[in-house]
């Protein structure tokens, strides 16, 4: 089954605020809502899935999403 990508619309809670991803069969209506706190959600267009790495620092960084590493002692480096 296709995965399809959410994200919540207004606040939404720590599930939907960032987005999340949802198992659906083709023929499966879009969610509208969060399955955690009923927030409004959108599809966002799908991602690739083939042997593109996601969670490559450009990937995150073309989804708006902030890679962290702890470099210890209580200090995060940015990366994307
Ligand atoms: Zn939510």
């Amino acid at each position: 089954m296709p995965i399809y990508s959410y994200k919540a619309i207004g606040g939404g809670c720590a599930h939907c605020r960032d987005g999340f991803d949802a198992m659906q069969s083709m023929s499966a209506r879009p969610l509208a809502k969060c399955p955690q706190c009923g927030g409004k959600v959108k599809k966002i267009p799908a991602r690739c899935h083939g042997h593109k790495n996601i969670l490559s620092n450009s990937n995150l960084r073309d989804h708006g999403f902030t890679k962290l590493v702890n470099k210890g002692g209580g200090t995060f480096e940015k990366t994307t």
